[in-house]
């Protein structure tokens, strides 16, 4: 390929609204161009590297033995509505009506359509297992759309969802589906890490993502070197040793006055944060509850949620805080809320605890000598682990420290169980020909994100270092003289003897001073580059280099070895 018949712009300056390396480099680089906010149109370059995650993807998905479907973005509200999700989903998913006023929704995932699918197709226990998949686009109302391909409105996927007689049954789909992941990623060129995660609103069980490491990432994730565990912080759990506290006095309430936050009482009392109770009023669908953490750590909102057993929790707006508690928020605590009945839950460090400070329930004070045994109402069931875990925490399998590092999630693997073969009564007859429901399984790759992330993982200051099975180009080779016959011939033979290997090439054929063409090599960062000019030709060869490699390990080949030399650099 000619480098002068392909629309690419490279550009010298970062686009304005990018934050992260991967989104500048791959606007400056020319693989994407901005439609809208949150919508991208892949140029020639950009759409190759798509092309070839799509192609690992595909031989992936094959070889674990699932089927490639396609079905429709567009899908009709009453599948969703059998779910329960048309409502669950919210503002997240694109909504439109046909010329007939029926309600549609753009497919932001497809577990229903798949297995309104499935169950019209699968009768007996004959036709099970089967996991089928789709390449398809999705749409999802992104509340804050950012980071290019990372949060886009419309993104890549491949969604695959297996179908089994039974958990046992669904454990081996399940399985198969995560090893084809790592497989995936691998091939790629990408490190990434399964962590046990969520299931979010998927509903579900069970559930593993896949993150690539990078401090960009929009996920925390926690590490144990001792055992290996690894888990989203929304879902990782810590060990907390039995408390042993001395017994405390009687209460005593004093005046905090203009003091709110847990650091600013601190201050003024003079003790450590870790002293207090943090306590701050949820609504959980609807129902006010407090909830009470070490004045040191945060909420853990999604365990918090699963605790609860409820859909959402959010924090109560400050006349909720005020009538269940009689102060406002900052104040409260849970000894003798107004409301006697108010539920409250504690984080399970808190369990025993004695001396602590919590908010009076009176504005601008605060009690001290508080024993929570003794002087507050608290269930024995009530205390859990409601916390997210920090660095240093111990963890819950092997006692060993955690470590918090960010993540992106590239892709995500959910035992779903009976949650939608329920809803829509998808079931076999098994072989005393009994109906029973089909076991589910859900499985998504961002192939958008997963280019992106490639990115993040490698590049340096002078662009992208491509890993050669999913570079646009796994081979440059910049013509310094492309008015010299010597040059062009040596340069297009060599051309087509990487196109003979299986190598794609790219041939910088522009009129362009050689600073410039070396730069843009850089920059969209070809696996391998090759400099063909009538100077290094009279002195005996080409150059030869690898991307990643240092200025110093240029090698100089005559040039009938250079084909033999690029295919032993990219293998
Ligand atoms: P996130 O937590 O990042 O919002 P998610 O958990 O909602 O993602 P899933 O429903 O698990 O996403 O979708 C499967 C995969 O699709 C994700 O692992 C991710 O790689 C990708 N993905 C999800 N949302 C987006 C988006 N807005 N833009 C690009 N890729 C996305
Ligand atoms: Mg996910």
């Amino acid at each position: 390929m000619k480098w002068s018949k392909l629309m690419i712009q490279t550009l010298r300056e970062d686009p304005g609204d990018a934050e992260i390396d991967s989104h500048k480099l791959m606007v400056r680089a020319g693989l994407m161009k901005k439609a809208a906010g949150g919508l991208y149109t892949y140029l020639p370059l950009g759409m190759r590297v798509l092309n070839k995650v799509q192609r690992i993807v595909r031989e992936e998905m094959d070889r674990a033995g699932a089927q490639e479907i396609v079905m429709p973005i567009l899908q009709p509200a009453e599948l969703w509505k059998t779910s329960g999700r048309w409502e669950s989903m919210g503002p997240g998913m694109f909504r439109l009506k046909d010329r007939g006023a029926h309600d549609y929704a753009l497919s932001p995932t497809a577990e229903e359509m798949v297995t309104d699918l499935v169950k019209g197709v699968v009768s007996s226990y004959r036709q099970l297992p089967v996991t089928v998949y789709q390449i398809q686009w999705k749409f999802r109302d992104e509340i804050r759309p950012r980071f290019g391909l990372m949060r886009s409105k419309e993104f890549l996927m491949k969604d695959a969802y297996s179908f089994d007689v039974s958990l046992d049954a669904a454990d081996a789909s399940y399985m198969a589906m995560f090893e084809a992941y790592k497989r995936v990623f691998a091939r790629c060129g990408l490190k990434a890490y399964p962590v046990e995660a969520d299931t979010g609103d998927i509903g579900g069980k069970f559930s593993h993502e896949f993150h690539v490491l990078a401090d960009s990432g929009e996920d925390g994730i926690a590490f144990c070197g001792g055992c290996g565990y690894a888990a989203n912080l929304e879902k990782a759990e810590r060990r907390v040793a039995p408390r042993a506290d001395a017994p405390c006095g009687e209460m005593e309430t004093i005046p905090t006055p203009g003091a709110k936050t847990i650091d600013e009482v601190s201050k003024f009392m003079g003790v450590p944060g870790s002293a207090f109770v943090k306590s701050l009023v949820y609504l959980a669908d609807g129902r006010p509850v407090m909830v009470c953490v070490p004045g040191d750590r945060d909420v853990n909102e999604v365990k918090l949620r699963h605790f609860l057993d409820a859909k959402k929790v959010e924090l109560a707006d400050f006349e909720t805080v005020l009538r269940a508690t009689g102060a406002n928020a900052g104040s409260v605590g849970p000894v003798k809320p107004a409301d006697a009945s108010l539920r409250i839950v504690c984080d399970q460090e808190l369990r025993g605890a004695k001396g602590c400070i919590v908010g009076a329930n009176r504005d601008d004070h605060h009690i001290k000598n508080v024993d929570l045994d003794r002087d507050a109402k608290i269930a024995p069931g009530d205390y859990a682990d409601l916390v997210v875990v920090r660095d240093g925490d111990i963890c819950a399998k092997c006692g060993q420290p955690l470590a918090i590092r960010r993540g992106i999630e590239v892709g995500h693997v959910f035992k779903l169980g009976t949650k939608y073969t329920d809803a829509f009564k998808a079931v076999y007859k098994n072989d005393s020909l009994e109906e029973r429901t089909m076991v589910m399984g859900c499985y998504g790759i961002g192939v958008s994100r997963t280019v992106q992330a490639v990115i993040e993982q490698s590049h340096d200051a002078n662009g992208i270092v491509w890993p050669a099975s999913v570079a646009p180009f796994q081979v440059c080779i910049c013509l310094l003289d492309p008015d010299n016959a010597d040059a062009a011939q040596v340069a297009a033979k060599l051309e087509s003897e990487l196109e003979a290997k299986g190598i794609d090439v790219i041939v910088d054929d522009r009129q362009e001073r050689p600073g410039v063409k070396f730069k843009d090599a850089d920059l969209i960062g070809f696996t391998v580059r090759v400099v063909v000019g009538a100077k290094g030709l009279a002195a005996g060869g080409v150059e030869v280099k690898r991307r990643c490699d240092e200025k110093s390990a240029t090698r100089v080949v005559p040039p009938a070895e250079a084909a033999e030399a690029v295919a032993s650099l990219l293998a």
